[in-house]
C-alpha cells in the first residue's frame, strides 16, 4: 500500500493558508480520500509521481490537456524559446497568425479564432459574442462550460439576474430544446452544448443519430445561434473536433485542453460574420496574447497531424477497450464503458446496483493504492504516451481491485 504521510501533512499546512486547502473539483473529497494523494510532484509521459514518491498511470491527464504525454520535449523547447526571448510583450506576435490559421485549416467551423486561457473564458466570449450578434439575450445551454456566472444554477454568490436569461435543455432529447425555443420564440440569442454528453457524474453519451442536425435545424429556424462546447472534444474525439466526426457544423466552437498539451490557451473559433461582433463588445485581458503557449499550441497540433496522433491513441483505446470488456465480464464488476475509447471510464451505474456509491469508492481507492490514477466519477483520457506496459498495469490493478470487491 502507499505511504501518503507527506500528501497529508502538505495539505494539513495547505489548509491554513488556502481555503479548504485544495480548491475546487481537486479538493481530496472528490475522489477517495485516504487512498488517494493530494498533492502531485512530476509528471512523465503516461505516468504521474506524487509527493510521497508513489507513481501512477495517469488515466486523468490534468483533466484532458495532456494528449501527447506529460513533459513532452519538442513542446516545452517550444514554449522554452519562446519564453527566452520574452513572451509577454505589449502587442501580439505572429504566432498568433500562424496558430489562427492553423485552426482555420482543422476546424470545420472556424473562418476566424480568437485566444483566451480557460475554457471558460471561451464559452462566455461565444455568449456574449452571440448576444452582441443577435441582439437578443436568452440562452439555451446543455453540459458544463465552466464556472462563470452566466452558466451556473443557483450557487451562491451568482444574482438571480444573470441566470434568469440562461435555461438548461437535457442532452439528447430534441423535443425538449424545441419546447423551449417556441415558448419564448425570437428571444434566444444562441444554443451552446458540448456535441457529445460527458456531465460529471455520468457516463459519456454520444449523440443520438439525427440529435445534432435537429439541434442546427432548430437553432435556424429560431435564429438563434448554434455554438459547440468543444473545449474537452476538440483534437480529442478527432481533431477537427465532434463537428468533424459528426459532420455537423456550429456557428461558433469553444476549444481547449488538448490544444497544447497542457498549456494554458483556449480558443473560440467561427464564422467571420458572427465573430465581427466580438468588435462591437468588450473581451480582452492581459494574458490572452500571451505567445508562449500559442507556440506549444502549434508544435501540439503539429505533432497530432504529422504522427497521426489521434488514430493511434483511438487503435490503442480500442484494445485496451476489449481488455478492460473481458475484466469486467470476467470478474462481474457492475459498471459500464464509455463508448469512446480514447475516453475510458469504468462507470458505476446506480442503475445496475443499489449500493454503487461504496463499491465505486473501494473499487477506485484500490486502484489508486494499485498505482492508478483515474477519477471516481469522471471519465478518463489516454495520451499519446501511454505505453502497452502502462495499459497492462491498468488492466491487472483493475482485476486486482475488483476481486477485492
Ligand atoms: N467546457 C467544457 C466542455 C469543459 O469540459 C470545461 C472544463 N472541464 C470547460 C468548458 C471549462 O474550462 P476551464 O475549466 O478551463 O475554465
Amino acid at each position: 500500500m502507499n505511504e501518503l504521510t507527506r500528501s497529508q501533512a502538505l495539505f494539513e499546512r495547505a489548509q491554513r493558508v488556502i481555503p479548504g486547502g485544495v480548491p475546487g473539483i481537486r479538493a481530496p473529497e472528490n475522489s477517495v480520500p485516504g487512498a488517494y494523494p493530494i498533492l502531485l510532484e512530476r509528471g512523465s509521459g503516461g505516468r504521474v509521481t506524487d509527493v510521497d514518491g508513489n507513481e501512477y498511470v495517469d488515466l486523468l491527464l490534468g483533466y484532458s490537456p495532456i494528449i501527447l504525454g506529460h513533459g513532452e520535449e519538442t513542446v516545452d523547447r517550444a514554449a522554452a524559446e519562446c519564453a527566452g526571448r520574452g513572451f509577454c510583450l505589449n502587442l501580439p506576435e505572429a504566432v498568433m497568425i500562424e496558430l489562427a490559421e492553423r485552426l482555420v485549416s482543422i476546424v470545420p467551423s472556424a473562418e476566424q479564432a480568437l485566444f483566451f486561457k480557460t475554457g471558460s473564458d471561451a464559452t462566455t466570449a461565444a455568449i456574449r459574442i452571440a448576444r452582441t450578434h443577435t441582439g437578443r439575450s436568452r440562452i439555451l445551454r446543455c453540459g458544463y462550460h465552466g464556472w462563470h456566472d452566466w452558466c451556473l444554477e443557483a450557487d451562491p454568490g451568482v444574482p438571480e439576474s444573470v441566470t434568469e436569461s440562461v435555461e438548461s435543455f437535457a442532452y439528447n432529447d430534441l423535443d425538449e430544446l424545441a419546447d423551449r425555443l417556441a415558448r419564448r420564440a425570437g428571444e434566444f440569442a444562441g444554443v451552446i452544448l458540448t456535441p457529445i454528453g460527458h456531465d460529471f457524474d455520468r457516463q459519456i453519451e454520444p449523440p443520438a443519430p439525427g440529435f445534432l442536425e435537429g439541434v442546427r435545424r432548430l437553432a435556424d429556424d429560431h435564429g438563434a445561434l448554434l455554438i459547440f462546447d468543444e473545449v474537452r472534444t476538440g483534437f480529442r474525439v478527432h481533431l477537427g473536433g465532434a463537428q468533424a466526426l459528426y459532420g455537423v457544423t456550429p456557428d461558433l466552437t469553444s476549444l481547449g485542453k488538448a490544444m497544447a498539451n497542457g498549456y494554458p490557451i483556449t480558443a473560440l473559433v467561427g464564422r467571420a460574420e458572427v465573430m465581427a461582433a466580438s468588435r462591437s463588445t468588450f473581451i480582452s485581458s492581459t494574458y490572452f496574447g500571451s505567445s508562449m503557449d500559442m507556440a506549444a499550441a502549434l508544435v501540439t497540433l503539429g505533432m497530432l497531424e504529422r504522427e497521426d496522433g489521434l488514430a493511434s491513441i483511438r487503435r490503442k483505446g480500442e484494445s485496451f477497450h476489449r481488455d478492460l470488456a473481458a475484466v469486467v465480464a470476467e470478474t462481474g464488476l457492475p459498471v459500464t464503458l464509455s463508448p469512446y475509447p480514447e475516453m475510458p471510464f469504468l462507470y458505476f451505474d446506480p442503475a445496475l446496483e443499489p449500493d454503487q456509491p461504496e463499491r465505486r469508492d473501494r473499487f477506485y481507492g484500490a486502484l489508486a493504492r494499485a498505482g492508478v490514477f483515474a477519477h471516481p466519477r469522471h471519465h478518463g483520457f489516454l495520451c499519446a504516451r501511454h505505453s502497452q506496459r502502462d495499459l497492462d498495469r491498468v488492466l491487472e490493478a483493475c482485476r486486482g481491485s475488483a476481486r477485492a470487491l
